[in-house]
């Protein structure tokens, strides 16, 4: 037995895996939380939640914005924002190359959009994770994003919303990408200090450099159900440890057991809850 597969093979092998999964992706959907086989429009006409079991899947951001922001009320800022390489990376494909295709499979510069708009009529300035965009990862344009997009809450004194769906720091810009954790909490801290709320709502999964910073400063930390958040996947924790897991480790469910987060709130009263908590936190208030 061969550890590794290597050239023709492994292609072609991952082509017909790829072939297949196209297939039955278009009709049914397997539920990441019960399993089960679900009908793909029972769960889009049900805000992307599992009918079964309650659990929230990833949406576009667009969808997010359809679903949360007054009609007619949002503008996108920054869209054009597109990273450069200076480290000139490659692992198995080069770095520009790998933007090149997220930016043709996602239909977006970077794996966050921001703009601003209303939520029921309170002014907002909302940053929104797209996760099929490499993973969501925080490379630099993201981290420059959100940085501004706070600068900008600071000086409309308008609330901050940012949701987090995350595998972590992108690999491929190296130390450029982890000082974006430094650089998005330093602009949070001022924010703070001008007394404008930032509410933060993470989403299933939100993980590794955006929990260890954006996802965790919210003033009012909120998860949608079912969510996983954590900075280390488990398998690498169990390894690390050497002990079992207790169960719903990692949940948003278990962490507002433990107090890490403040609310668990689903996908239909999102929209409610972001504006009653902006107009009672609101600067100008
Ligand atoms: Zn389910």
């Amino acid at each position: 037995m061969t550890w590794f597969k290597k050239g023709e093979e492994a292609e072609k092998e991952g082509k017909e895996k790829r072939e297949e999964l196209k297939l039955s992706d278009e009709f049914w959907v397997k539920c990441n939380s019960c399993k089960e086989m679900i009908y793909r429009r029972v769960i889009e006409r049900n805000l992307q939640v599992c009918p079964k079991c309650n659990y929230h899947f990833q949406i576009p951001g667009r969808k997010r914005i359809e679903c949360l922001i007054d009609p007619g009320t949002f503008i996108e800022y920054d869209a054009d924002l597109v990273s450069g390489d200076p480290l000139e990376f490659k692992d198995t494909k080069r770095y520009i190359h790998r933007i090149k295709e997220s930016r043709e499979a996602t239909g977006h510069n970077d794996a966050i959009s921001c703009g601003e708009g209303k939520i029921k009529g309170q002014p907002v300035l909302i940053g929104i994770f797209e996760f099929s965009f490499m993973g969501g990862s925080l490379g630099s344009v993201v981290g420059e994003k959100i940085t501004r997009l706070i600068e900008r809450g600071i000086e409309k004194k308008t609330g901050v919303v940012i949701f987090c769906a995350s595998g972590g720091a992108r690999m491929q810009e190296g130390i450029l990408s982890l000082m974006q954790m430094a650089k998005t909490s330093a602009a949070l801290a001022r924010l703070h200090e001008a007394r404008i709320p930032y509410l933060s709502v993470l989403t299933d999964p939100t993980t590794g450099g955006v929990s260890a910073s954006i996802a965790m400063l919210g003033d009012v930390i909120i998860a949608e159900p079912k969510a996983m958040i954590g900075f280390a996947g488990p398998r690498v924790i169990k390894e690390t440890i050497r002990a079992e897991l207790p169960e719903g480790f990692q949940r948003a469910e278990y962490l507002l057991q433990h107090g890490m987060i403040d609310l668990i709130v689903e996908r239909k009263d999102l929209r409610q809850t972001l504006a009653s908590l902006l107009e009672m936190l609101r600067a100008d208030g």
